[in-house]
């Protein structure tokens, strides 16, 4: 059995990292990246350190709006799809690369998985969710992380196909973290374990208005403890573009970095006092490793952390920032539930998959 799998993200690296060793146990994988993330320390660098296979093509589609990335994977993954000729196309989460990948299989006739189906925000806006949304409903095989996700898809009629498997992140968690908790983590800002706030930020929401980008300055200055930032690129790139780049390095204990690697990332987070993103894969990492997590958002994906005392939602409102960072007391380590399974998600999807056909 082959199975192509399509990844193309910083978040779609981690996840593929324990998936396709499992998957690789059973089946034959062509892996295809599409270069949605090509930037060095948001794509070689998951590769390298994470160790995922050399992907088998890549389709170099760089930079552009999400309907010129769309345009040129399609485009370029259906001849690979005509000669590689796969039993399944696998995509992962909820991304331009995702929507790809699913709808050039969906075309060709082509059977689709979809690892960390279900997920809803009910913004219909948000690109991330036209992708999860359209992908699903191509989708053949989905495998579910949470018991929200199952109801999400039921409630749009998704009942066959569904398996319900737990998380691949935290199969992920689970495996690096040992490694991670050997690098330097904190020091490497002059920072102690526990005091300093881990954020990051990259949604469409946030970066793409001057109004968003200034409010998301005005919230990184009023967290008044020391916070790393390590800096996406498409971040970044808004804040020049805005005028507010230089402003940022002036806000008192604000460490600008530059993005870094999974294992730095998680060493990082393991020791912050409190995390401050809009990132779904961060949100999850926040629980996984009992650290309080403040969401730049109205709403999340994964309500579980919300429910559970774990997440805030804040919007982008510097009140309400400081108001859960002030407050930002998990319950302890042993009370968190399994929301996310047992660290066996890839397992269960290889097994899934092969006994599929
Ligand atoms: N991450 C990383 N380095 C960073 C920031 C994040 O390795 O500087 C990792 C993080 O641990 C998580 C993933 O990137 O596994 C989340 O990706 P992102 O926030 O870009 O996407 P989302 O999860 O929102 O789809």
């Amino acid at each position: 059995m082959k199975v192509l799998s399509v990844i193309g993200n910083r978040p779609q690296f981690v996840k593929a990292a324990p998936l396709t060793r499992a998957l690789r146990r059973h089946v034959e994988e062509v892996l295809v990246h599409t270069g949605q993330h090509y930037d060095p320390e948001l794509a070689d660098l998951f590769f390298d350190e994470l160790d995922i296979p050399a992907p088998d093509h890549t389709l170099e589609i760089g930079p552009g709006t999400p309907n010129a990335q769309l345009a040129l994977i399609l485009q370029r993954l259906e001849p690979l799809l005509v000669d590689e000729r796969p039993d399944i196309v696998l995509v992962y989460g909820d991304t331009t690369t995702t929507l790809g990948g699913a709808l050039a299989a969906a075309k060709r006739d082509i059977p689709v998985a979809h690892v960390e189906a279900g997920l809803r925000s009910f913004v219909q806006s948000m690109p991330e969710e036209q992708n999860r949304v359209v992908t699903d409903h191509l989708s053949q095989l989905l495998f579910v992380p949470t018991d929200v996700a199952v109801a999400n898809l039921a409630r749009e009629g998704i009942t066959d196909g569904v398996h319900k498997v737990g998380d691949v992140m935290y199969d992920a968690a689970r495996l690096f973290a040992p490694v991670a908790a050997r690098r330097e983590g904190p020091a490497a800002f002059g920072l102690a374990p526990g005091g300093y706030v881990l954020a990051t930020v990259h949604r469409a929401a946030a970066t793409d208005t001057r109004e968003a980008l200034a409010s998301l300055v005005e919230v990184l200055g009023s967290i008044g403890e020391p916070t790393v930032f390590p800096v996406h690129p498409r971040t970044r790139h808004k804040l020049e573009q805005a005028g507010l780049w230089d402003r940022l390095q002036t806000i008192p204990g604000l460490h600008v970095a530059p993005p870094v690697g999974y294992l730095d990332f998680t060493a990082l987070l393991l020791a912050a006092r409190a995390v401050v993103t809009d990132s779904g894969g961060v949100q999850k990492e926040a629980y996984f490793h009992g650290v309080p997590c403040v969401t730049l958002r109205n709403e999340t994906e994964w309500v579980e952390t919300v429910q559970g005392g774990f997440n805030r939602l804040t919007g982008m409102d510097p009140l309400r920032v400081a108001a859960a960072l002030a407050d930002g007391t998990p319950p302890a380590d042993a009370d968190r539930p399994d929301y996310y399974g047992d660290g066996h998600a890839s397992d269960r999807i290889a097994e899934a998959v092969v006994a599929w056909r």
